[in-house]
């Protein structure tokens, strides 16, 4: 993967540029304050500062319904959507950065430029919520040569939206010079790792809610890896291709015949027994655990998407938890975790940040981290080839 990087910039020409940095600041309501994307996108912030840069952050939240036109450059948006706005991660980032995050409220395009212009080096904006314009989500080109506009160099730091071809990931690199952050670098290199020279025994682990977002991992990987370890709804998907009861479980129907083809594979290990509440399958059962455990703990690859359970409640966190210790035990296997809710359930181990040794890489990405793992090429990421 031979990208353009920021870390392979002179730091000579940080100094008094503007840098339109797209993070990935799309995280729900509640989880803002503790939030692992956070922290991942504070070493690009502070390289581009230190180095005398001036930063303006770029982000989405969640899916609002978007301004078709900016007119007089107001919009309205809903009271719901009104929950989407970034204004409460300025706040948060100036708190990590120690330094003010001026918090940008509008698309007044000529106003923002003039504020930039007028601002001091190491100063820092936050835009609001690009996905509440229409533009944002269709790729458009006005609109991203709008925020091309506002700067001299594009950093894309959001490695789990670069699957969307989305304005501020694909369409605007095509104005100004692009280049992949630290965060961006640091997640390619490990996903090139993994599937350029892997060690057997390869384990993926798959769980969560929708198969169909993983079939293409398990397709990528069905001659390459040793074990596909199925928890969540891929599982019940499975049990319900083999013709088992699940009841009202989380199942994926459309995934099904999927699952059928799947199923002849020695490859493919499902739970042998299960928690459940008034029938519905909510984790892995104990005895799954052990047999889960033993070979992660053989295992020299591990690719982990997917938590084994509804986790977030109390009962059926037991067949997450375990997978995590088996995991963080592992210190001989290259491991990468990603998905939201996969690398948030860290928190079920208590301690867990100096449980995580050098092996163990998490990932922002979810989607993206599977498209790329399949072997997809991800818009935002061609953007920045050399
Ligand atoms: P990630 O965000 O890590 O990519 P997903 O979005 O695919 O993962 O799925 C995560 C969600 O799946 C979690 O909120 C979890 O509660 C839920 N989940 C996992 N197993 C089950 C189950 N058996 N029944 C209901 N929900 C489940
Ligand atoms: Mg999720």
């Amino acid at each position: 993967m031979a990208m353009r990087c920021i870390s392979q910039m002179n730091p000579k020409k940080i100094r008094g540029r503007v840098f339109l940095v797209r993070v990935d600041l799309n995280i729900e309501e509640g989880g803002e304050k503790n939030a692992y994307r956070i922290e991942a996108i504070l070493p690009t912030i502070v390289h581009l500062l230190r180095h005398k840069g001036k930063v303006v952050l770029l982000s989405h939240r969640g899916r609002p319904n978007p301004v078709r036109e900016i007119s007089n450059f107001k919009f309205q948006i809903s009271k719901r959507d009104g929950k989407l706005s970034l204004q409460t991660f300025a706040r948060i980032l100036s708190g990590k950065l120690g330094t003010k995050v001026k918090f940008v409220p509008h698309f007044d395009f000529g106003k923002i430029e003039m504020q930039i212009e007028e601002a001091r080096p190491k100063s820092i904006f936050l835009l609001e919520n690009l996905r509440f314009i229409a533009g944002e989500e269709q790729d458009d080109s006005r609109f991203a040569a709008q925020l091309a506009a506002l700067g001299d160099v594009f950093v894309n730091d959001a490695f789990a939206v670069s699957h969307r071809a989305h304005a501020s990931v694909r369409a605007i690199t095509k104005y100004i010079p692009s280049y992949a952050g630290l965060l961006m670098e640091k997640e390619v290199r490990n996903f090139d790792r993994i599937t350029d020279n892997y060690r057997h025994p390869m384990s993926i682990i798959i769980g969560g809610a929708k198969i169909s977002d993983k079939i293409g991992i398990i397709q990528h990987f069905l001659g390459k890896a040793d074990y596909f370890l199925l928890g969540g709804g891929p599982a019940n998907t499975f049990f319900e291709a083999q013709g088992l009861p699940i009841g009202d479980s989380l199942v994926d129907m459309k995934s099904t015949a999927f699952a059928k083809q799947c199923l002849r594979s020695k490859k493919i290990i499902l739970p042998i027994d299960a928690e459940r509440q008034n029938g519905k399958i909510l984790d892995i059962g104990p005895k799954t655990v052990e047999q889960f455990a033993a070979v992660i703990k053989n295992s020299r690859t591990i690719i982990w998407n997917g938590p084994m359970g509804l986790f977030e409640k109390r009962g059926f966190e037991e067949g997450t938890r375990g997978v995590w210790n088996a995991v963080l035990m592992n210190k001989k296997a290259h491991t990468v975790v990603g998905g939201g809710e996969t690398v948030s359930s860290i928190s079920l181990i208590p301690g867990s940040k100096s449980l995580i040794s050098k092996n163990v890489f998490l990932s922002t990405g979810g989607g993206a981290m599977l498209e790329y793992l399949s072997g997809k090429k991800l818009p935002g990421i061609e953007a920045l080839q050399k």
